[in-house]
């Protein structure tokens, strides 16, 4: 019977250091692991045969297989990974910022985000999200969500210590599986390792706010980026239905007790849906609900697909919702389409592959 191991992905280094003796064997498996993206124990070429055969038999390393990738021109990357149980769930590589040269010399490296899963599907049930329609199957290990981050950079030639940023805005309420996200947060963290820090990851949440404060304790100085989408609560009940249980006022003393950098603000995400959430009045409330936060709003294109009655707001009303934000005193972005051309939200290239013969 083949059952299925753990990753040693699963693992932060001192626990990896209790498990494996002796103990600096683990610090070393640590660097191959993550300096050099070895997806087998026969690449370990300083540890000994016997512990790697040990190491074989009760661990695995790389959890994932890339079933589907595509390209986009702007030089985002979906992919569609394939988890040891044959469950499927996406991250998407973005590319930010170009390289910037001057004189042929590097002066600016390209900056890069990975929006990685959290689940594969989402209990949240949000009615404009593409996730939600096919439910919730399940959480993903740490070391599925780590395994993510590690297989796109080797897939694009990323070297360990090249700069990414990490946004939990792929499949699945992240703080709906509090446990497998703080661990895969720290060990993204750890100096060496990938050396990720918090302040280059954001948790977004749809506002679970109870689990807000539970991370915020934890003190791990990442970000957080809030769905609030409505601001009214008959309306964002009827967008996220949890909204019932953890409404905005909830939600808003939630963000006001988290611990955030002095330099820094708490994103607001706001997607806009045409007639629903797109008119001026709506602004004006969030300008009041949001006074006295350092807060940052994205405004949000709704992405619509086959078979949703929300439409895409026109350009001319999301810029005036913007410019009312503006002129009262919020910082507020408009969120460019990334990848459009392959399939915008997160997602949609699963439901693609699940809905679509192409
Ligand atoms: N569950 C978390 C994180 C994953 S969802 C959350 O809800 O915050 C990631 C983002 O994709 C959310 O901001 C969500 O609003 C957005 N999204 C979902 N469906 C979308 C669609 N059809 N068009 C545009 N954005 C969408
Ligand atoms: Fe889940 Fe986020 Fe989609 Fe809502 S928007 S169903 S919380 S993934």
């Amino acid at each position: 019977m083949n059952q299925l191991k753990p990753s040693l992905l699963d693992f932060t280094k001192e626990e990896l250091a209790s498990k494996i003796k002796p103990a600096f064997r683990a610090k070393q498996i640590f660097g191959w692991l993550y300096h050099n993206y070895v997806e087998n124990f026969d690449e370990m070429q300083n540890i000994p045969k016997v512990l790697r055969k040990e190491l074989s038999q009760n661990y695995l390393i790389n959890p994932l297989k890339i079933a589907k990738k595509e390209v986009s021109s702007d030089g985002t990357i979906k992919y569609l990974f394939e988890l040891q149980d044959g469950k499927t769930m996406e991250t998407v590589w973005l590319k930010m910022k170009d390289d910037i040269y001057e004189d042929g010399k590097l002066i600016q490296e390209a900056k890069y985000t990975v929006c990685v899963s959290s689940q594969v599907g989402c209990k949240v049930g949000c009615s404009f999200c593409l996730t939600a329609k096919g439910g919730f199957t399940r959480d993903l290990s740490a070391g599925e969500i780590v395994a993510q981050v590690l297989a796109v950079k080797k897939d694009n030639n990323h070297e360990h210590n090249r700069r990414v940023n990490i946004v939990y805005m792929g499949m699945g309420e992240p703080l709906d599986n509090l446990d497998n996200l703080t661990q895969a947060i720290k060990i993204f963290q750890d100096e060496e390792g990938l050396a990720i820090s918090g302040k280059r990851q954001t948790v977004s949440t749809s506002g679970l706010s109870n689990k807000i404060d539970k991370l915020g304790e934890m003190d791990l100085g990442v970000h957080i980026a809030i769905s609030l989408h409505a601001v009214d609560d008959a309306l964002r009940t009827e967008l996220i239905p949890m909204n019932k249980a953890h409404n905005i006022s909830s939600i808003i003393d939630a963000v006001k007790r988290f611990p955030i950098d002095t330099r820094k603000r708490v994103m607001f995400e706001y997607l806009v849906i045409k007639d629903k959430n797109d008119d001026i009045g709506s602004a004006k409330k969030l300008v009041k609900l949001l006074s006295g936060i350092k807060a940052k709003v994205n405004l949000i294109y709704f992405n619509p697909y086959p078979g949703t009655d929300y439409k895409r707001p026109s350009r001319d009303d999301m810029v005036k919702f913007q410019e009312y934000l503006v002129n009262h005193g919020l910082l507020c972005t408009i969120r460019d389409s990334k990848g459009i051309d392959i399939s915008a939200a997160c997602g949609q290239l699963k439901e693609k592959e699940l809905n679509v013969t192409n």
